[in-house]
């Protein structure tokens, strides 16, 4: 058991040190692609979600009009199935904006497939904080 953690924090401070490496440039505009998406969504994914997440049904770049990024369930009353698109803009301020939307839009997911909830800023989204801070991401509304 012990054994576990050990690797398991070992993981979280390599990520913590690629995060660090990845945003050191905060004056770059970061323009974003499918590619880190799909990179961080699995080291998110591993570090902060235990890797129970189901990745997104679709992802779509494109300008957002309210906030930064959106997690959107797409429901089928007609076939019965439901599907979650996650948006990005196809621009940020810096990695580390986009680093933040992309992992705050994966908690929404892990809310509204794995408990259920409604997706809301909620205390159940609020729960990530703490595992949020060790990585250095900052989990805002
Ligand atoms: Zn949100």
């Amino acid at each position: 058991m012990k054994k576990k953690k050990i690797v398991k924090d070992s993981y979280i401070v390599r990520t913590k040190k690629r995060i660090l490496r990845d945003t050191i440039e905060t004056e770059k505009k970061y323009t974003t692609n499918f590619k880190d998406i799909r990179n961080y969504f699995k080291i998110f994914n591993k570090s902060l979600f235990n890797n129970k997440l189901n990745p997104f049904n679709d992802v779509m770049i494109k300008r957002i009009v309210r906030g930064s990024g959106q997690c959107v369930e797409y429901i089928s009353y007609r076939k019965g199935t439901n599907k979650f698109v996650l948006e990005m803009m196809p621009k940020y301020k810096n990695k580390m904006e986009f680093l933040n939307t992309l992992s705050h839009e994966m908690v929404h997911l892990w809310q509204q497939t794995i408990k259920k909830d409604t997706g809301n800023h909620n205390k159940l989204f609020f729960s990530f904080r703490n595992k949020f801070k060790r990585l250095n991401l900052k989990l805002s509304y």
